[in-house]
């Protein structure tokens, strides 16, 4: 399959409970419901590998969008937020996490260069030396307000996000 970045490749959907707000300068918010989870292309090598990431997917002027769908159609859109609605005070059960393997370790907030294991944080605090394993795990957690994205090698995965 061909896929060009950008491009948004499934959508899975999602229970009530979430939204995402952005807004144009001088704009009011635009806030929308999340209708379900978007795998979308960000990038794509020259080996033709394709890095996904996964974005709310909502309804705006009749259409179903992506936050990068709206980056690239209407580029003034600032300050994306995913967020619990405020009628979720019951709580609807958190999408929670997803836990992805790549042998080729992950390339996503430098196009061409391997994330670092994120234990490299906890070695720094501790005075260790950095990880020298490729980071192959990309763990999405989502939250009440947005996401947190980790890569771990295979030795420095925690037991607790393999689930
Ligand atoms: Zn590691």
């Amino acid at each position: 399959m061909n896929i060009a970045p950008a491009n948004a490749i499934s959508v899975a959907p999602t229970a009530p409970g979430w939204e995402v707000s952005f807004n144009f300068a001088d704009g009011e918010d635009i806030v929308r419901p999340v209708i379900g989870w978007a795998t979308v292309a960000t990038s794509r090598d020259e080996s033709g590998e394709t890095t996904t990431s996964i974005e709310p997917a909502f309804v705006w002027l009749h259409k179903v969008w992506t936050e990068t769908d709206v980056r690239e159609h209407t580029p003034g859109a600032l300050r994306f937020e995913l967020r619990a609605s405020a009628d979720a005070i019951s709580g609807a059960p958190a999408p929670g996490r997803r836990t992805f393997h790549r042998a080729r370790g992950w390339t996503l907030t430098e196009p061409g260069a391997a994330e670092h294991c994120t234990s490299n944080h906890d070695r720094e605090l501790a005075g260790v030396p950095a990880c020298p394993n490729l980071a192959v795990w990309k763990v999405v957690e989502l939250h009440d307000v947005g996401a947190t994205i980790s890569f771990w090698c295979d030795e420095d995965l925690p037991l607790s996000l393999n689930a």
